[in-house]
């Protein structure tokens, strides 16, 4: 299997994949192990998603969208849309985010820290 970008048409796969998977889950009966089909569906639409590049995958939502809520404005989360939703590029997302929250507290608590030590500096002067 070639790369997903160099796909004929990458974007109208995506929704072709996304549908299958869709259908499956639509039509799965009510059973144990009835969706381990679908969850392969969409492993496979995962993996062709995390190939294509943000603007293909801008593209393929875009698509899907118009398509299914033709005439409506976007949703404001269409800025997410050239995102990857595999379970590893969100994870990555998350972490990424963690991350950044870190950095802003730590930053935060160093300027805490440098205050309390000149306050300390001054309060050392004024009893000297
Ligand atoms: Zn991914």
């Amino acid at each position: 299997m070639g790369a997903a970008r160099d796909a004929p048409d990458p974007i109208a796969h995506w929704i072709v994949l996304l549908d299958a998977a869709e259908r499956m889950v639509a039509s799965a009966p009510c059973a144990p192990g009835a969706l381990v089909a679908a969850d392969a569906a969409f492993a496979v639409l995962l993996a062709h998603e995390h190939a294509l590049p943000p603007e293909q995958r801008y593209q393929a939502r875009l698509t899907l969208w118009q398509r299914n809520h033709a005439g409506e404005q976007l949703p404001d989360r269409h800025v997410q849309w050239g995102e990857c939703t595999c379970p590893a590029c969100h994870r990555a997302r998350l972490r990424a985010r963690v991350e950044r929250r870190e950095a802003v507290w730590q930053a935060q608590l160093r300027i805490l820290q440098q205050q309390k030590q000149r306050l300390q500096r001054k309060d050392q002067h004024t009893h000297d």
